[in-house]
């Protein structure tokens, strides 16, 4: 699944592509990733121009004019292509954005089709789900309020790092990731991680997160960037996928356990476990 650096790539691909143009035809191959009927989404975006394109969490926002934003989350597979008007589309296409004079178009595919694109105001989007129930930014947090954020707050590291409504934008890859470079073992229960611990943490995941983006994303499975190219970041993993091979930092074969149904990698030595 596309995790915040992927997502991230992928906005700032749009961004230099897309802004400032209209959309001037819909092509709805499969309507059922729409949250709302065919007939509306078209209406409503018909004719509009895109103003901008961001990030929140794992959601790619697109401002568009007359107010509206196009609010698209990839889930398992969905994908942002940028591809020459000559271009068929290919299988699993769901929906293609013709812009009024542009040689290229932009498709949106997802062989599993979970992802969804929904339409909302701008100026109440984030009052309202799915937005307004996410936590922060983890690249905007200040340690004292990650500290905050962390006290009296129950259940296991692992668990709550992949809660959206904790911190917005880790997956089970950049979770992994971040629990080993703060020497955290994933079932540490969150209310005795100690403030030294909480801001290291939060370094962590900054640091993580901020290479995976240099790196355009971790192309672990299908994730590509607008342009279908692969991200490098699946190179620099330490712990995320590496079971049974060495710890970069200690030389301790790195482990697999499962928690809540999804996998965990960890280091046994680097990462001892709580009490
Ligand atoms: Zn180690």
């Amino acid at each position: 699944m596309p995790e915040l650096p992927e997502v991230e790539t992928i906005v700032r691909g749009l961004r230099r592509k897309a802004v400032g143009k209209r959309i001037n035809r819909v092509t709805l191959l499969m309507s059922q990733i729409l949250r709302c009927s065919d007939d509306d989404f078209v209406r409503t975006i018909l004719g509009k121009t895109i103003k901008g394109i961001d990030r929140r969490g794992k959601f790619i926002l697109i401002a568009l004019s007359g107010g509206w934003s196009l609010l698209i989350h990839l889930k398992m597979t969905g994908q942002l292509k940028w591809i020459p008007q000559a271009q068929n589309h290919q299988k699993h296409t769901h929906v293609v954005f013709h812009l009024a004079q542009c040689p290229f178009q932009l498709h949106y595919c997802d062989i599993r089709r979970f992802g969804y694109l929904l339409l909302l105001k701008t100026d109440c989007m984030h009052d309202v789900p799915p937005l307004r129930d996410l936590g922060p930014e983890p690249l905007e947090m200040k340690e004292p309020e990650f500290v905050e954020l962390l006290r009296n707050r129950k259940g296991r590291m692992k668990s709550l790092l992949l809660n959206q409504s904790f911190l917005a934008g880790l997956g089970n890859i950049y979770a992994d990731e971040s629990l080993w470079r703060a020497r955290i073992h994933p079932l540490t229960q969150a209310h005795r991680i100690s403030p030294r611990k909480a801001r290291r943490l939060l370094g962590a995941i900054q640091a993580v997160l901020e290479e995976a983006i240099e790196n355009k994303g971790s192309s672990v499975d299908d994730y590509r960037d607008v342009e279908g190219r692969k991200g490098k970041h699946q190179f620099c993993l330490r712990a995320y996928g590496r079971q049974g091979q060495a710890c970069y930092y200690c030389g301790a074969l790195i482990r697999r356990i499962v928690i809540n149904s999804r996998s965990s990698h960890f280091c046994p030595r680097c990462q001892r476990k709580p009490g």
